[in-house]
């Protein structure tokens, strides 16, 4: 499916993909020819790549193909993805083929658990699969069963051997989830493909997951728009972007409700149930796509304080950080590249 829209179309395809760009009005690369677009699913989400140029065609096709052979190797749900291979064979002490990319990508989201312990785990797949996320049946778990799965998350048992390329988990019913990572890592080597077959201006949206290249339709930057967790239909505010990658994750994207208790998605691997961190949502921006998406649900788990400890530690990421008391917190790095809206919430600058 490969579509050259009219920019008017671009525009509002955008805003209901959740990422707000200027419509182009001159300037921006090619803006009057509009872009090449493709739109499919994959890694659980609805993806969108749209590329300006004259490489534009060429560079979504590379774009795509890098994103959806990611899809085949990464899926926990397709039987034969090389994750579902490494799940197979838990605790029988086989080592399992992976390619470069599967072990990479493996080998990361086990170094952001070692970096950010309580808060981050790939091996969460038997606590998901406990709540039935990922299937029709969700419910709250036998409180004895939960504590067994929580038992098997532990990605220090997790070993790679990053030359064969292989990997083997030590535990028999130890699982990977790499929901949390997959699709900023992927995000990161489409982006490179783009670029490769000459891409010049392009917006990469892999559903909560934004990357733009280059100028935008209308200016030297993009627009990104950050959602209102508690009103989809608002925004918190509008990220001005170029080169980056938003990363948002919320409880607010996948949830049941049982007995009026409302259970969403993104896991505390210290309790096994969902993070109650005192966060609605937390953006991350950077400039690596990999490490915006894992943070982005690290942090949610972490909540407000130690977000800001770690981003304090470092510099290759800014946050906007929601939370149930009403407050936005944006990262001082961002302080004249978000637009709050006037809609009900605090902003204030967190400054290191
Ligand atoms: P994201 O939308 O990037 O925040 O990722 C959420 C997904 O990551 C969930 O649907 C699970 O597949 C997985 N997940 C949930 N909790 C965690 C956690 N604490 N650490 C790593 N992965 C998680
Ligand atoms: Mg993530």
């Amino acid at each position: 499916m490969k579509h050259r829209l009219f920019p008017v179309v671009f525009f509002i395809l955008l805003v209901l993909s959740g990422c707000l760009s200027a419509p182009p009005s001159g300037g921006g690369p090619a803006a009057e020819e509009g872009p090449a677009v493709r739109q499919f699913f994959a890694m659980d989400t609805l993806m969108s790549v749209s590329v300006y140029g004259p490489q534009g065609e060429a560079a979504v096709q590379e774009a795509w193909e890098v994103l959806t052979g990611l899809d085949r190797l990464l899926s926990r749900t397709s039987p034969d993805s090389e994750i579902s291979a490494l799940n197979a064979h838990a605790g029988d002490g086989s080592w399992v083929p992976l390619s470069p990319e599967t072990a990479e990508l493996l080998s990361f989201a086990r170094q952001t658990a070692e970096d950010l312990p309580g808060a981050f785990d790939c091996t969460i797949a038997p606590v998901m699969d406990a709540w039935g996320f990922g299937g029709e049946d969700r419910h709250v778990p036998d409180a004895a069963a939960l504590s067994a799965r929580l038992a098997l998350v532990d990605s220090g048992r997790l070993s790679l051997d990053l030359e064969a390329p292989a990997g083997r988990l030590e535990v028999p019913g130890m699982a990977v989830d790499l929901g949390a990572a997959a699709k900023g890592y992927a995000a990161g080597l489409a982006a490179q493909a783009v670029l490769e077959a000459g891409g010049e201006s392009a917006l990469l949206d892999l559903g909560r997951n934004i990357t733009v290249l280059g100028e935008g339709p209308s200016g030297p930057s993009w627009r990104v728009a950050v959602k209102d967790p508690q009103d989809m239909e608002r925004h918190l505010g509008v990220l001005s972007m170029r080169d980056q990658t938003a990363s948002t994750s919320g409880g607010y994207e996948r949830y049941f409700e049982e007995n009026g208790v409302r259970y969403h998605h993104i896991i505390d691997p210290k309790t096994g149930y969902p993070a109650e961190s005192g966060l609605l949502s937390v953006t991350v921006v950077s400039e690596n796509p990999a490490l915006a998406d894992v943070l982005s649900t690290a942090l949610f788990v972490a909540g407000r304080d130690e977000a800001l400890s770690l981003w304090r530690s470092r510099t290759d990421f800014e946050l906007v950080l929601c939370g149930a008391d009403g407050v936005v917190t944006v990262t001082e790095g961002l302080e004249f590249d978000f637009r709050g809206e006037d809609n009900g919430y605090t902003c204030q600058t967190a400054r290191r």
